[in-house]
């Protein structure tokens, strides 16, 4: 029995190791070279190429090697098998972090200084008046996220698909409620999953929902925001300033216009990386797990996507 990896362009070397160390008698197998397909009963994927699960006949259960499971569930050919995810505490305090350093960015106009001094303009200035932030997706991180925003003082509230009761945070569900959830922000988080529902989700008709000069910051998936629409809200003032750490296509082309576009920060989706010692734990637990008949941890749920 074998643990078959289908990772492209990463380096596995150390996974392996790690993987090989807490299960030294399990042939741990790199796709595309799989000597014996028969032997292989377990399989970590993240952007596996579309149809390369299917030759592997006693798959039993699949791994998605990220919190996401979108890049996953895009391949038609996907074995009709439990599919977990990684659920990490590091991610979700590098994700609290990241927003922290963002809103803090944006209250003390970094963003302005950063282009006053392109010019040598001395130009002090009053922090910026933030007080209301949304947050689309009130899961693992959103919730997290939104605990830690009230915390902090800030007002926050929450959209998700099932209601939601979370201590100082104003929860909205479902679709009726997202304009509420849109019309009260300052600053709008995305931390929603990419789905079928999602996808384009923030378009020209949802920002225009927001408050006029809503901050906008996307840490979940670049494809649940209309491009266009997103710098024709900034190019219009709708949108003052986006913080971007997600791109419908990674790395995000040279030729985009989000690289020279006024009022937009880009970063290279580091806002919360998968820790390999905590994903090895997660995989060899639900390795074990599906070995002896149990349910995995942290399974998605293929019909709703996440
Ligand atoms: P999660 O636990 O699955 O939570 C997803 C949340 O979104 C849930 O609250 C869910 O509502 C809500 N939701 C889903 N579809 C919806 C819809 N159509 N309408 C309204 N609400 C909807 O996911 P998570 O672990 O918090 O992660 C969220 C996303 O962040 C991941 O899918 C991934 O794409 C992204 N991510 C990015 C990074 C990065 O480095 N940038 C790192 C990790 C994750 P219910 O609670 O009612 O189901």
């Amino acid at each position: 029995m074998s643990i078959l990896l289908v990772i492209p362009d990463r380096k596995l070397t150390q996974l392996v190791a790690q993987l090989q160390q807490q299960l030294p008698d399990v042939p741990i197998v790199i796709w595309p070279d799989v000597p014996d397909v028969d032997a292989v009963v377990f399989a970590v994927v993240w952007r596996q190429p579309a149809g390369s699960l299917i030759q592997f006949k006693n798959l039993r259960a699949l791994q998605s090697f990220g919190a996401g499971v979108d890049n996953v569930l895009l391949d038609p050919m996907l074995p009709k098998l439990p599919l977990a995810r990684i659920v990490d505490p590091d991610l979700t305090a590098s994700m609290i972090q990241y927003l922290d350093t963002a809103l803090n960015f944006y209250r003390y106009r970094f963003d302005e200084y950063i282009n006053a001094q392109q010019t040598q303009r001395w130009h002090p200035r009053s922090r910026r008046v933030l007080k209301m932030v949304t947050i689309l997706g009130l899961g693992e991180l959103g919730a997290a996220v939104a605990q830690h925003l009230h915390q902090q003082g800030w007002q926050v509230c929450g959209w998700s698909n099932s209601a939601k009761n979370i201590d100082g945070v104003t929860c909205y569900a479902g679709s009726a409620e997202l304009p509420s959830a849109l019309a009260e922000a300052d600053v709008l988080i995305c931390l929603l999953p990419l789905t079928s529902a999602t996808t384009n989700l923030l378009n020209g008709e949802t920002l225009a929902l927001c408050r006029p000069g809503v901050i906008f910051i996307n840490v979940a998936r670049g494809a649940i925001v209309d491009d266009d629409a997103l710098l024709a809200a900034l190019r219009s003032g709708q949108v003052s300033a986006a913080c971007l750490d997600v791109f419908r296509q990674e790395p995000l082309p040279a030729e985009h216009p989000y690289w020279h576009e006024k009022n937009v920060l880009i970063t290279p989706h580091i806002s919360a990386v998968t820790n390999a010692q905590t994903a090895v734990t997660q995989i060899v637990t639900n390795y074990q797990r599906s070995m002896a008949g149990l349910p995995m941890f942290n399974l998605i749920d293929q019909q709703r996507g996440y």
